[in-house]
Formats: structure tokens, C-alpha cells, sequence
């Protein structure tokens, strides 16, 4: 019941998001193309807004992070020393009989929804099989909306099946396991067949399917030209880091982000815009000493204390503790656009969940109407992509450090001794236990010491790195959903209604302000409106409207979620003398009104949308 109070809910998004023009499907007109979206007027201001504020939170009101604006193609080494183009890929399933592609891991969900299990499990109450009944729909509706399932192409068979099943265990069937039967007609090595959401028919064993959209740079479509859209962002951080640090003048701890498009080709995109073909990131890398470098400079190292956000950044933080630094401030951010705190998970990733190069992984969950899905993903990546794109390109990836070398050179020499074996000790203790032989870890964890210091003895090292990594079009959605509200009003008449409004918080807001003349018909009213939107556009984005009775002007705003409406009446042009030039200023929450005088309205408005 509440899934299908959830779905309800999701559609209502979904029209008012086309009806609004917040988005659209992309190249509507030709039937759509599956997994890309546009966004209308109202969408393409808020996803600015929400861009500009991430924009203008990471890099212009700190001292730690700058910019990058890459392009989306690179040179493909790239993504083969990133692995995308080894491991970037999802387990896929094909159908035997459509030749349709499905993603493995997310087979259920897809089929439980399809149109044909959705009928079967209506047949089915509580699971309990009247199997005349499925016979009848299989030779009936069955054929036209599921027409590969072992059911529908051979009853017998499949119900000969489900009578042993239930000869020998009365239980009902739970839901799985029926539709598994139904799509069974002869059990494969692995027992019931896995159907697929489209047809009924069988799916394959999961394969791996490469991700990246491929391309061919210049005319001639050959092996040498491929080229691959990228399938995030952060890639370009990487590669770009030195020429960065050579003209930034930031030092390490620094960061680099970058909000833009990111393409996967989704075997199955799904939830709107949650999960789609094309999207934007926006990422940051930020970029830290090694845990022993910081310990040997600031004579001990922070761990994490307790709960919450840890304070301004100190120079003895090692990586756990910049990791839960960056997990809160993305926390604040999303609490600082109106994702209320009781709506986002932390969910810390299990040992053996984590990518094999990452030490922690939190994923920032929100409560979407279908589920409690990723918003964001916050990585400590260690220092894996430098060190790999070190190797791959032959082009040192060493940060200069001149307070480490001044530091080193001030340490005597047992305090050197101390550091090499502490760092010699750890370095072996994780050799061995990646599986290497205990002979060959000492000689391995001797070297890779001995190179480390010979280069930190110089102030150099590779530096660490804590990625929070966020999707625009997630968040975008997230907010959407977040803000859609449906209330019941009385109106003037003392008529009920059904009030949308969209209760975005006023910082991202796509409109931040409607004018309104109380009539049209009047021309002085309007001119004093006009002047009035004319004060307010260099500021803010307003949004000028005559038609209709006022009352409906003002749900119009409601629903594009315009936080403030001001109104130009009688009164403004002097009939009450002493509000003479004063305007009614609506808030869109609470529908509470009032007289602001003109003057004041700019440096009001402005100290409630920034
Ligand atoms: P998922 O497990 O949901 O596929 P992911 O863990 O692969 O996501 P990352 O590679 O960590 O995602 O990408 C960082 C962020 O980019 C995600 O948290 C999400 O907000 C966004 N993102 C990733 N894939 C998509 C997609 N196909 N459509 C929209 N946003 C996406």
C-alpha cells in the first residue's frame, strides 16, 4: 500500500515537472530517447542556482579549493589508467527471445513493477495459486502483454510445475518465486529461469557491459581514433593536478573541483531523472599529506573524536578525520538548500563493499519517493589515481613540499630511524596482507621506504586524496521531491482546494519573487508594477504577471515554488496616504502578507534569497 501511495506521488512529480516545465524528456516529439532529459524554463533556473550555490560554497567562499573546467573527451589512456576501461562495467542480462538488455542487479525491482507481474500477482493474493485462473489469463491478456513467458507459450508444462511445487509444499508462493515459475518452462542448471521485465521471456547469466559511451575523434572511424565520452569528472582532476599546483599558488591541503556533464551509457536508466544516460557531477578533490607525513611534521596525528562535524581544518588531521570533515560539510550543504537532516542517510560502506584502492566510502542517501537511494558518494581514494596516472604517463606526480623537506631536515637522526621503520612496518603489514609471500612483502616494504624517504628527504610526495562526489541531476531531483506539497485551502468564497506548492528553499528557488498589479485594466497599477519588477531584475530572477484574479496568480507561483510575491495596489499609489508607496509582500509558506515600503524591498529580499 505505501509503495503504491510512493508511486503516486512520484507520478504527481513527474507531471507537474512537464506540466510546469521544470523537465521534459528529451526529443519528445520523436517518441523520446530513453535515459535523457531537458530541463524546461523552471528547471534550467533552479539547476543554475543549485550549480552557482555548490560553485560559490566549494571555491569562492574558501581559501582551499579552486576551479577546473575540462573538456569532456580525453586522451583514452586516461580512462585505462583511471581502470574505467578494465572494471567500469555493471552485470547484464540479456533476454533470450526480445534480445532486450536488463542489469543484473537490478532485475527485481524492474520486473516486480512490469505490467505483466503486476497482473500475475493480482491473480495471486497472498500468493496462493488458483492455477484455472492463471491458465485463462495466459491464453487471454497474458499473450498480448507477456508473450515470451513460459507460462503463455506452453501452460502445461510451466503449470505442471507449480502442481508438483505445490504438491510437495503447500506454503504460498512468495512473490519471486512465482514469477520465476510462470517464466519456467525447463529448469536450466541453475534451477528457475530469471525473467525478463519486458517479455517474460528467459534471461542470460549476467555478463559485464562496458559503461562508457565510445567515439571516434576525427573522420576516419578506426581502432587508433577511439575515444570515450567520460563517465565522470573527476579524471580530469587528476591529470590536470600539476599544472594546477604550478599556477594556483595553493598548497597542499588544497582542492580541486569541477561541476559538468558525465555520460553512462545505463543498461537500464530508471526513476525519472535518478538514474539516466547523461547528467552533470560535481565533484571535488581534495587533496591531503599522507597520514605519516602529517604525524612527522605536527609531532602527532587527529583521529576522529565523536559525532559531528569536527571544526576548522588543523594541521595534524590526518585522513580519517578530513574524510568525516567532508562527509558533514556535504551534509550542511544539502541541510543549507532545504534537504532537512531527517532526510538524508550516511550509510559507511562494509570492508568488503569498498573499491579495492579506497580506505572509507560514506554514501549520502536520500529519501526518494521510490527509495532511499545515493545522493552523493564521499571517498577517501588514498593516493591511487595520482600514482596511476604517474605510471601510465611516465610524468611524476610529486607534490613539493617545502615545509616537509625544512621539517625533515630538523629531524636527528633517530627520529628518522623512527619513521622509516614505522612506515616500513605498516607498508609490510599490508603487502602481506594483499597476498604477498612474506620474503618478498620485507623486500617490497624495504624499497618502497627507502624510495619514500630518499623523495620526502627532497620535500616530495603523491599526495591522498578525499573525493565527495555529487550528481546534479539526483539532487535535482531530490529537491523536487523534497519541495512538492500538497495542502487544502479555503478559498475567499470559502471553497476547499487542493493547493500545490513547491516549497524550494528560497536560495535555489528558480523565481525569487512574482510582481503582481492588483489589476490589469488599470493602467496606473501597472505602471507602478513595471516600475517595481524593473527595480527588482538586476537583483533577482522576478517574474511579472497581469492575468487572472489575483488569488490565481498567486497558485501559479505556488506551484513553480516562487517564495515571494509582491503586490501593487490602491494603496501603493496613494489612496491610503500613509501607505502611500508601500507594496504587499506574500510569503509563499505561510501565505502571510505584508506592507513593505519600495525602498526597503531590495535589501529585504535580498537577505532572504542569497
Ligand atoms: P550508482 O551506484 O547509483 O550507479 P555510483 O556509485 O556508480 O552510483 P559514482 O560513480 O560514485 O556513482 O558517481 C557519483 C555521483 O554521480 C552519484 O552519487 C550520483 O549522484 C551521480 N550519478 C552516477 N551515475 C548516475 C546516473 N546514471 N544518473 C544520474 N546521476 C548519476
Amino acid at each position: 500500500m505505501a509503495q503504491a501511495k510512493e508511486n503516486e506521488r512520484m507520478e504527481k512529480i513527474v507531471s507537474l515537472c512537464k506540466r510546469r516545465g521544470f523537465i521534459f524528456q528529451s526529443s519528445e516529439i520523436y517518441g523520446g530517447i530513453n535515459g535523457f532529459w531537458d530541463y524546461g524554463p523552471l528547471g534550467a533556473e533552479l539547476k543554475r542556482n543549485v550549480k552557482d550555490y555548490w560553485w560559490r560554497t566549494m571555491t569562492q567562499q574558501r581559501e582551499d579549493v579552486v576551479g577546473l573546467d575540462a573538456s569532456i573527451i580525453m586522451h583514452p589512456m586516461v580512462w585505462k589508467a583511471s581502470g574505467h576501461l578494465e572494471t567500469f562495467s555493471d552485470p547484464m542480462s540479456t533476454c533470450r527471445q526480445c534480445k532486450k538488455l536488463v542489469r543484473s542487479d537490478q532485475i527485481w525491482p524492474i520486473v516486480i513493477e512490469s505490467s505483466w507481474a503486476r497482473a500475475i500477482a493480482e491473480l495471486v493474493p497472498g500468493g496462493t495459486v488458483n492455477t484455472g485462473q492463471l491458465v485463462n489469463w495466459a491464453k487471454g491478456k497474458g499473450q498480448r502483454i507477456a508473450p515470451n513467458l513460459a507460462l503463455v507459450r506452453n501452460p502445461e508444462v510451466t503449470i505442471s510445475w507449480i502442481s508438483e511445487r505445490i504438491q510437495k509444499n503447500p506454503a504460498p508462493f512468495e512473490a519471486k518465486e512465482l514469477l520465476q515459475y510462470v517464466a519456467t518452462e525447463q529448469f536450466n542448471q541453475t534451477g528457475l529461469v530469471l525473467p525478463c521485465p519486458h517479455c517474460g521471456g528467459e534471461l542470460t547469466e549476467p555478463r559485464p557491459f562496458n559503461l562508457m559511451f565510445k567515439t571516434h575523434t576525427g573522420p576516419v572511424e578506426s581502432e587508433e581514433n577511439v575515444a570515450y565520452l567520460r563517465p565522470e569528472t573527476a579524471q580530469a582532476i587528476f591529470v590536470q593536478f600539476k599544472s594546477v599546483v604550478a599556477t594556483a599558488r595553493q598548497k597542499v591541503p588544497f582542492g580541486i573541483c569541477q561541476i559538468g556533464k558525465a555520460f553512462r551509457n545505463e543498461i537500464t536508466p530508471r526513476n525519472f531523472i535518478f538514474r539516466s544516460r547523461e547528467f552533470e557531477q560535481m565533484e571535488l578533490e581534495f587533496f591531503i599529506p599522507p597520514d605519516e607525513i602529517v604525524a612527522a611534521l605536527a609531532g602527532d596525528l587527529a583521529g576522529v573524536r565523536g559525532e559531528g562535524h569536527p571544526g576548522e581544518p588543523q594541521p595534524n588531521w590526518g585522513w580519517q578525520i578530513w574524510h568525516k570533515y567532508w562527509v558533514e560539510e556535504r551534509l550542511r550543504f544539502y541541510e543549507s538548500i532545504g534537504l532537512p537532516r531527517t532526510s538524508l542517510k550516511e550509510y559507511w560502506q562494509k570492508p568488503d563493499e569498498l573499491a579495492h584502492y579506497a580506505k572509507a566510502t560514506v554514501d549520502i542517501l536520500f529519501d526518494f519517493p521510490f527509495g532511499t537511494e545515493e545522493l552523493e558518494g564521499v571517498a577517501a581514494r588514498g593516493n591511487f589515481d595520482l600514482s596511476q596516472h604517474e605510471k601510465f604517463s611516465g610524468e611524476s606526480m610529486d607534490y613539493f613540499d617545502e615545509v616537509a623537506r625544512e621539517a625533515w631536515k630538523k629531524f636527528d637522526e633517530s627520529k628518522k630511524q623512527e619513521l622509516r621503520e614505522d612506515y616500513r612496518e605498516k607498508k609490510y603489514d599490508s603487502l602481506v596482507r594483499k597476498g604477498l609471500e612474506l620474503g618478498e612483502a620485507k623486500a617490497q616494504a624495504e624499497k618502497e621506504s627507502s624510495d619514500y624517504f630518499d623523495k620526502l628527504a627532497k620535500g616530495l610526495y603523491t599526495p591522498h586524496v578525499i573525493e565527495p562526489s555529487a550528481g546534479v541531476d539526483r539532487l535535482m531531483l531530490a529537491l523536487i521531491a523534497q519541495a512538492f506539497n500538497e495542502e487544502e485551502v479555503t478559498d475567499e468564497k470559502g471553497n476547499k482546494e487542493t493547493r500545490v506548492v513547491m516549497k524550494f528553499h528560497p536560495r535555489i528557488a528558480p523565481i525569487k519573487v512574482g510582481v503582481f498589479p492588483l489589476l490589469k485594466n488599470r493602467p496606473e497599477l501597472v505602471a507602478k508594477a513595471l516600475e517595481v519588477k524593473r527595480l527588482l531584475q538586476p537583483h533577482m530572477s522576478v517574474f511579472y504577471d497581469d492575468t487572472g484574479a489575483i488569488g490565481r496568480r498567486y497558485r501559479r507561483q505556488d506551484e513553480a515554488g516562487t517564495p515571494f510575491g509582491v503586490t501593487i495596489d490602491f494603496d501603493t499609489l496613494g489612496e491610503n496616504s500613509a501607505l502611500k508607496d508601500t507594496v504587499t509582500l506574500r510569503d509563499r509558506d505561510t501565505m502571510k502578507q505584508e506592507r513593505v515600503k519600495i525602498d526597503d524591498l531590495v535589501p529585504l529580499l535580498i537577505s532572504k534569497v542569497r
